[in-house]
Protein backbone atom coordinates (compact mmCIF):
# COMPACT_ATOMS: atom_id res chain seq x y z
CA UNK A 1 0.00 0.00 0.00
CA UNK A 2 1.02 3.75 -0.78
CA UNK A 3 2.51 5.70 2.27
CA UNK A 4 0.59 8.71 0.66
CA UNK A 5 -2.03 9.22 -0.95
CA UNK A 6 -5.12 12.47 -1.50
CA UNK A 7 -8.88 11.38 -0.87
CA UNK A 8 -11.62 13.10 -2.35
CA UNK A 9 -14.47 13.02 0.11
CA UNK A 10 -16.62 15.71 -1.50
CA UNK A 11 -17.41 18.11 -4.15
CA UNK A 12 -19.78 21.27 -4.37
CA UNK A 13 -19.49 23.03 -7.69
CA UNK A 14 -15.70 23.37 -8.41
CA UNK A 15 -15.00 23.34 -4.53
CA UNK A 16 -13.80 20.10 -3.06
CA UNK A 17 -12.58 18.43 0.35
CA UNK A 18 -10.84 15.65 1.03
CA UNK A 19 -7.85 13.82 3.05
CA UNK A 20 -3.77 14.15 1.94
CA UNK A 21 -2.88 11.22 4.27
CA UNK A 22 1.27 11.19 4.70
CA UNK A 23 3.11 9.04 7.43
CA UNK A 24 3.33 12.10 9.87
CA UNK A 25 -0.30 12.88 9.80
CA UNK A 26 -3.49 13.45 7.82
CA UNK A 27 -3.78 16.68 6.11
CA UNK A 28 -7.70 18.30 5.98
CA UNK A 29 -8.29 19.90 2.47
CA UNK A 30 -8.80 22.43 1.57
CA UNK A 31 -6.04 23.40 3.55
CA UNK A 32 -4.42 26.62 4.68
CA UNK A 33 -0.57 26.19 5.78
CA UNK A 34 0.90 29.04 8.39
CA UNK A 35 4.42 29.97 7.36
CA UNK A 36 7.24 28.71 9.13
CA UNK A 37 9.94 30.53 7.50
CA UNK A 38 13.32 30.33 10.01
CA UNK A 39 11.70 27.11 11.50
CA UNK A 40 9.66 28.86 13.24
CA UNK A 41 6.21 30.46 13.09
CA UNK A 42 6.84 33.30 14.67
CA UNK A 43 5.55 34.09 18.04
CA UNK A 44 3.88 30.39 18.41
CA UNK A 45 4.89 27.61 19.87
CA UNK A 46 4.66 24.30 17.72
CA UNK A 47 1.61 23.03 20.04
CA UNK A 48 -0.10 26.18 19.65
CA UNK A 49 0.06 26.23 15.89
CA UNK A 50 -1.26 23.12 16.52
CA UNK A 51 -3.98 23.79 18.77
CA UNK A 52 -5.14 26.26 15.62
CA UNK A 53 -6.10 23.84 13.54
CA UNK A 54 -2.99 23.67 11.10
CA UNK A 55 -2.48 19.86 9.74
CA UNK A 56 0.51 21.24 8.13
CA UNK A 57 3.51 24.07 8.08
CA UNK A 58 5.37 25.44 5.50
CA UNK A 59 9.20 25.97 5.27
CA UNK A 60 11.54 27.99 3.30
CA UNK A 61 14.41 26.43 1.68
CA UNK A 62 15.79 29.71 0.82
CA UNK A 63 16.48 31.12 4.03
CA UNK A 64 16.83 27.51 5.93
CA UNK A 65 20.10 26.62 3.32
CA UNK A 66 21.28 30.37 4.09
CA UNK A 67 20.56 30.02 7.93
CA UNK A 68 21.51 27.42 9.66
CA UNK A 69 21.94 25.16 7.15
CA UNK A 70 20.53 22.34 5.31
CA UNK A 71 23.46 20.02 6.54
CA UNK A 72 23.97 21.35 10.10
CA UNK A 73 19.57 20.60 10.15
CA UNK A 74 20.50 17.51 8.75
CA UNK A 75 22.90 16.33 11.46
CA UNK A 76 20.98 17.45 14.14
CA UNK A 77 18.14 15.20 13.25
CA UNK A 78 15.73 16.86 10.35
CA UNK A 79 13.62 19.49 10.28
CA UNK A 80 10.58 18.02 12.26
CA UNK A 81 12.85 17.56 14.98
CA UNK A 82 14.87 20.68 15.34
CA UNK A 83 11.86 22.76 15.11
CA UNK A 84 9.55 20.63 17.16
CA UNK A 85 6.52 19.91 14.33
CA UNK A 86 6.23 16.18 14.20
CA UNK A 87 3.53 16.46 11.75
CA UNK A 88 3.76 17.26 7.82
CA UNK A 89 5.97 19.93 6.74
CA UNK A 90 6.07 21.39 2.97
CA UNK A 91 9.01 23.23 1.59
CA UNK A 92 8.99 25.26 -1.27
CA UNK A 93 11.78 24.80 -3.54
CA UNK A 94 13.94 28.28 -3.18
CA UNK A 95 13.25 29.27 -6.82
CA UNK A 96 11.01 31.90 -5.63
CA UNK A 97 12.82 33.64 -3.17
CA UNK A 98 16.11 33.42 -4.80
CA UNK A 99 14.52 35.98 -7.56
CA UNK A 100 12.86 38.17 -4.77
CA UNK A 101 15.38 38.14 -1.93
CA UNK A 102 19.02 37.57 -3.36
CA UNK A 103 21.55 39.56 -4.72
CA UNK A 104 23.80 39.83 -7.91
CA UNK A 105 21.60 36.49 -9.13
CA UNK A 106 22.63 34.99 -12.42
CA UNK A 107 20.36 32.52 -13.60
CA UNK A 108 21.65 29.94 -16.30
CA UNK A 109 19.90 26.56 -18.07
CA UNK A 110 21.40 24.96 -14.95
CA UNK A 111 20.10 26.90 -12.35
CA UNK A 112 21.07 29.83 -10.00
CA UNK A 113 24.17 31.72 -8.63
CA UNK A 114 23.35 33.92 -6.15
CA UNK A 115 24.63 35.70 -3.33
CA UNK A 116 23.08 35.34 0.39
CA UNK A 117 20.56 38.39 1.47
CA UNK A 118 22.13 37.49 5.02
CA UNK A 119 26.20 37.66 4.23
CA UNK A 120 26.67 37.85 0.81
CA UNK A 121 28.50 35.04 0.69
CA UNK A 122 27.71 32.98 -2.44
CA UNK A 123 25.68 29.89 -3.53
CA UNK A 124 24.21 27.37 -6.46
CA UNK A 125 20.64 26.60 -6.31
CA UNK A 126 19.49 23.96 -9.20
CA UNK A 127 17.03 21.26 -9.41
CA UNK A 128 18.98 18.81 -7.84
CA UNK A 129 20.39 21.06 -4.84
CA UNK A 130 16.86 22.06 -4.42
CA UNK A 131 15.87 18.39 -4.04
CA UNK A 132 18.61 17.54 -2.07
CA UNK A 133 18.35 20.51 0.14
CA UNK A 134 14.52 19.26 0.71
CA UNK A 135 15.62 15.89 1.93
CA UNK A 136 18.27 16.92 4.37
CA UNK A 137 15.50 18.77 5.64
CA UNK A 138 13.54 15.63 5.69
CA UNK A 139 9.90 17.50 3.99
CA UNK A 140 6.99 15.41 3.47
CA UNK A 141 5.64 17.54 0.33
CA UNK A 142 8.83 18.93 -1.58
CA UNK A 143 8.53 21.31 -4.20
CA UNK A 144 10.12 20.97 -7.85
CA UNK A 145 12.40 23.83 -8.33
CA UNK A 146 10.96 26.50 -10.58
CA UNK A 147 11.23 30.04 -12.20
CA UNK A 148 8.71 32.60 -11.31
CA UNK A 149 8.79 36.06 -13.46
CA UNK A 150 7.68 38.82 -11.71
CA UNK A 151 4.46 40.20 -13.61
CA UNK A 152 3.38 41.97 -15.69
CA UNK A 153 6.42 40.40 -17.91
CA UNK A 154 5.58 40.07 -21.81
CA UNK A 155 4.49 37.00 -23.72
CA UNK A 156 8.41 35.76 -24.67
CA UNK A 157 9.76 35.72 -21.30
CA UNK A 158 6.61 34.37 -20.03
CA UNK A 159 6.64 31.40 -22.24
CA UNK A 160 10.65 31.15 -22.10
CA UNK A 161 10.26 30.83 -18.15
CA UNK A 162 7.47 28.54 -17.71
CA UNK A 163 9.40 26.14 -20.75
CA UNK A 164 12.67 26.78 -18.29
CA UNK A 165 11.01 25.55 -15.23
CA UNK A 166 9.40 22.66 -17.14
CA UNK A 167 13.23 21.71 -17.95
CA UNK A 168 13.93 21.95 -14.38
CA UNK A 169 10.48 19.90 -13.16
CA UNK A 170 12.04 16.88 -15.00
CA UNK A 171 15.13 17.32 -13.93
CA UNK A 172 13.53 17.84 -10.35
CA UNK A 173 11.66 14.57 -10.79
CA UNK A 174 14.95 12.24 -11.72
CA UNK A 175 16.65 13.77 -8.95
CA UNK A 176 13.92 13.34 -6.31
CA UNK A 177 14.27 9.98 -7.52
CA UNK A 178 11.60 6.59 -5.35
CA UNK A 179 10.96 7.98 -1.66
CA UNK A 180 7.91 6.41 -0.21
CA UNK A 181 6.34 8.47 2.29
CA UNK A 182 7.45 11.88 0.73
CA UNK A 183 5.37 13.53 -2.10
CA UNK A 184 6.84 15.94 -4.97
CA UNK A 185 4.77 18.80 -6.38
CA UNK A 186 5.19 20.10 -9.71
CA UNK A 187 4.15 23.37 -10.01
CA UNK A 188 2.61 25.04 -12.96
CA UNK A 189 3.45 28.40 -14.59
CA UNK A 190 2.55 30.88 -17.26
CA UNK A 191 1.21 33.74 -16.14
CA UNK A 192 -2.06 34.66 -17.02
CA UNK A 193 -2.12 33.25 -20.16
CA UNK A 194 -4.57 30.25 -20.85
CA UNK A 195 -2.59 28.63 -23.59
CA UNK A 196 0.27 28.64 -21.82
CA UNK A 197 -1.24 27.23 -18.37
CA UNK A 198 -2.46 24.62 -20.91
CA UNK A 199 0.85 23.88 -22.02
CA UNK A 200 2.79 24.09 -19.16
CA UNK A 201 -0.11 21.16 -17.09
CA UNK A 202 0.74 19.09 -19.93
CA UNK A 203 4.16 19.06 -19.51
CA UNK A 204 4.14 18.29 -15.83
CA UNK A 205 1.36 15.73 -16.38
CA UNK A 206 3.65 13.86 -18.94
CA UNK A 207 6.41 13.99 -15.93
CA UNK A 208 3.81 12.65 -13.17
CA UNK A 209 3.95 14.09 -9.86
CA UNK A 210 2.07 13.73 -6.73
CA UNK A 211 0.60 16.95 -6.55
CA UNK A 212 0.49 20.23 -8.58
CA UNK A 213 0.71 23.68 -7.45
CA UNK A 214 -0.15 27.02 -9.33
CA UNK A 215 2.80 29.19 -9.15
CA UNK A 216 3.20 32.89 -10.40
CA UNK A 217 0.54 33.84 -9.35
CA UNK A 218 -0.27 36.62 -6.14
CA UNK A 219 2.87 38.17 -7.22
CA UNK A 220 0.93 41.60 -7.69
CA UNK A 221 -1.56 40.76 -10.57
CA UNK A 222 -4.94 41.66 -8.23
CA UNK A 223 -7.37 39.64 -7.75
CA UNK A 224 -9.64 40.04 -10.42
CA UNK A 225 -6.65 38.79 -12.53
CA UNK A 226 -5.63 35.73 -10.27
CA UNK A 227 -9.55 34.90 -10.05
CA UNK A 228 -9.49 35.09 -13.83
CA UNK A 229 -6.89 32.93 -14.28
CA UNK A 230 -8.52 30.46 -11.70
CA UNK A 231 -11.42 30.03 -13.55
CA UNK A 232 -9.22 27.84 -16.39
CA UNK A 233 -5.72 26.99 -14.51
CA UNK A 234 -7.24 24.10 -11.54
CA UNK A 235 -9.16 22.26 -14.21
CA UNK A 236 -6.05 21.69 -17.09
CA UNK A 237 -4.61 19.72 -13.60
CA UNK A 238 -5.24 16.59 -12.82
CA UNK A 239 -8.36 16.25 -11.03
CA UNK A 240 -7.12 13.11 -8.28
CA UNK A 241 -4.20 15.14 -7.27
CA UNK A 242 -4.07 18.22 -5.06
CA UNK A 243 -4.05 21.24 -6.22
CA UNK A 244 -1.83 23.89 -4.34
CA UNK A 245 -1.82 27.74 -5.09
CA UNK A 246 1.09 29.39 -3.50
CA UNK A 247 1.54 32.25 -1.94
CA UNK A 248 -2.39 33.10 -1.08
CA UNK A 249 -3.75 34.87 0.60
CA UNK A 250 -5.96 37.19 2.39
CA UNK A 251 -9.66 35.35 3.77
CA UNK A 252 -11.34 36.71 0.64
CA UNK A 253 -9.06 35.27 -1.96
CA UNK A 254 -8.51 31.83 -0.22
CA UNK A 255 -12.93 31.51 -0.26
CA UNK A 256 -12.63 32.57 -4.13
CA UNK A 257 -9.53 29.66 -5.10
CA UNK A 258 -11.06 27.22 -2.71
CA UNK A 259 -14.54 27.99 -4.87
CA UNK A 260 -12.44 27.37 -8.11
CA UNK A 261 -10.69 24.12 -7.09
CA UNK A 262 -8.09 24.99 -5.42
CA UNK A 263 -7.11 21.89 -2.20
CA UNK A 264 -3.86 23.69 -0.14
CA UNK A 265 -2.86 27.60 0.36
CA UNK A 266 0.01 29.38 2.20
CA UNK A 267 0.63 32.94 2.96
CA UNK A 268 2.68 35.13 6.03
CA UNK A 269 -0.53 37.21 6.58
CA UNK A 270 -1.93 35.77 9.41
CA UNK A 271 1.20 35.88 11.03
CA UNK A 272 2.67 39.14 9.53
CA UNK A 273 0.16 41.44 10.35
CA UNK A 274 -0.75 39.78 13.75
CA UNK A 275 3.10 41.40 14.56
CA UNK A 276 1.97 44.79 12.77
CA UNK A 277 -1.54 45.50 15.22
CA UNK A 278 -3.53 43.81 12.58
CA UNK A 279 -6.12 41.32 13.02
CA UNK A 280 -8.49 39.31 10.86
CA UNK A 281 -12.09 38.73 11.81
CA UNK A 282 -15.47 37.50 9.88
CA UNK A 283 -15.91 41.21 10.36
CA UNK A 284 -13.19 42.03 8.01
CA UNK A 285 -9.88 43.99 9.29
CA UNK A 286 -9.12 45.28 12.62
CA UNK A 287 -6.43 47.69 12.78
CA UNK A 288 -5.49 47.30 16.70
CA UNK A 289 -3.12 50.41 16.91
CA UNK A 290 -6.22 52.47 16.61
CA UNK A 291 -7.09 54.55 19.30
CA UNK A 292 -10.56 54.01 19.15
CA UNK A 293 -9.84 50.67 21.17
CA UNK A 294 -7.64 52.46 24.35
CA UNK A 295 -10.89 51.82 26.32
CA UNK A 296 -12.73 49.46 24.35
CA UNK A 297 -13.39 46.15 26.82
CA UNK A 298 -14.90 44.10 24.77
CA UNK A 299 -13.05 41.13 22.98
CA UNK A 300 -11.64 41.32 19.51
CA UNK A 301 -14.60 39.15 18.69
CA UNK A 302 -17.08 37.74 20.95
CA UNK A 303 -17.09 34.46 18.54
CA UNK A 304 -13.69 33.22 18.46
CA UNK A 305 -12.57 30.56 20.93
CA UNK A 306 -8.60 31.69 20.69
CA UNK A 307 -6.76 33.11 23.91
CA UNK A 308 -6.70 36.95 22.64
CA UNK A 309 -10.33 36.82 22.41
CA UNK A 310 -11.10 34.66 25.76
CA UNK A 311 -8.96 36.40 27.65
CA UNK A 312 -7.73 39.84 26.61
CA UNK A 313 -10.16 43.28 25.91
CA UNK A 314 -9.53 45.05 22.24
CA UNK A 315 -8.02 48.31 25.25
CA UNK A 316 -5.62 45.30 26.28
CA UNK A 317 -4.72 44.37 22.89
CA UNK A 318 -4.30 47.98 22.02
CA UNK A 319 -2.12 48.70 24.63
CA UNK A 320 0.45 46.15 24.47
CA UNK A 321 1.05 46.75 20.85
CA UNK A 322 1.56 50.55 21.51
CA UNK A 323 3.58 49.71 24.51
CA UNK A 324 5.86 47.13 22.13
CA UNK A 325 5.49 44.43 24.25
CA UNK A 326 5.81 40.90 22.15
CA UNK A 327 2.78 39.46 23.79
CA UNK A 328 0.68 41.54 21.36
CA UNK A 329 2.29 39.84 18.74
CA UNK A 330 1.94 36.51 20.08
CA UNK A 331 -1.74 36.99 20.93
CA UNK A 332 -2.77 39.01 17.48
CA UNK A 333 -1.12 35.98 15.33
CA UNK A 334 -2.67 33.21 17.41
CA UNK A 335 -6.30 34.83 16.88
CA UNK A 336 -5.58 35.43 12.95
CA UNK A 337 -4.39 31.69 12.32
CA UNK A 338 -7.13 30.24 14.80
CA UNK A 339 -9.26 32.28 12.71
CA UNK A 340 -7.82 31.27 9.50
CA UNK A 341 -8.39 27.83 10.21
CA UNK A 342 -11.76 27.95 11.28
CA UNK A 343 -12.68 29.56 7.61
CA UNK A 344 -10.82 26.40 6.12
CA UNK A 345 -13.05 24.25 8.82
CA UNK A 346 -15.91 26.28 7.31
CA UNK A 347 -15.76 25.77 3.78
CA UNK A 348 -14.71 21.75 4.55
CA UNK A 349 -18.15 21.41 6.47
CA UNK A 350 -19.82 23.34 4.12
CA UNK A 351 -18.08 21.81 0.86
CA UNK A 352 -19.24 18.38 2.29
CA UNK A 353 -22.40 19.53 3.61
CA UNK A 354 -23.10 20.62 -0.21
CA UNK A 355 -23.48 23.88 1.06
CA UNK A 356 -20.62 26.17 -0.32
CA UNK A 357 -23.17 28.60 -2.41
CA UNK A 358 -24.24 29.51 1.27
CA UNK A 359 -21.23 29.86 3.09
CA UNK A 360 -20.08 32.25 0.76
CA UNK A 361 -23.15 34.37 0.26
CA UNK A 362 -22.60 34.79 4.48
CA UNK A 363 -19.32 35.07 4.27
CA UNK A 364 -19.31 38.05 1.95
CA UNK A 365 -22.43 39.16 4.11
CA UNK A 366 -20.91 39.33 7.32
CA UNK A 367 -17.84 41.32 5.84
CA UNK A 368 -19.75 43.89 4.52
CA UNK A 369 -20.94 44.80 8.08
CA UNK A 370 -17.61 45.99 8.69
CA UNK A 371 -16.28 45.79 12.16
CA UNK A 372 -18.48 46.32 15.57
CA UNK A 373 -19.63 50.08 16.25
CA UNK A 374 -17.19 51.76 18.26
CA UNK A 375 -18.51 52.49 22.02
ZN1 LIG B 1 -9.62 35.26 18.52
Amino acid sequence: MALTSFDLKARDGRARTGVITTPRGEIRTPAFMPVGTAATVKGMLPESVRATGADILLGNTYHLMLRPGAERVARLGGLHKFMNWDRPILTDSGGFQVMSLSELRKLTEKGVTFRSHVDGSKHELTPERSMEIQKLLGSDIVMAFDECPALPADRKRLTDSMRLSMRWAQRSRDAFGDRPGHMLFGIQQGGLEEDLRAESAEALKNIGFDGYAIGGLAVGEGQEAMFGCLDFAPGQLPEDKPRYLMGVGKPEDIVGAVKRGIDMMDCVLPSRSGRTGQAWTPRGQVNLKNARHADDPRPLDENCTCPACTSYSRAYLHHVYRSGEMIAGMLLTWHNLHYYQQLMQGMRDAIEAGTFVAFEADFQATRALGDIERL
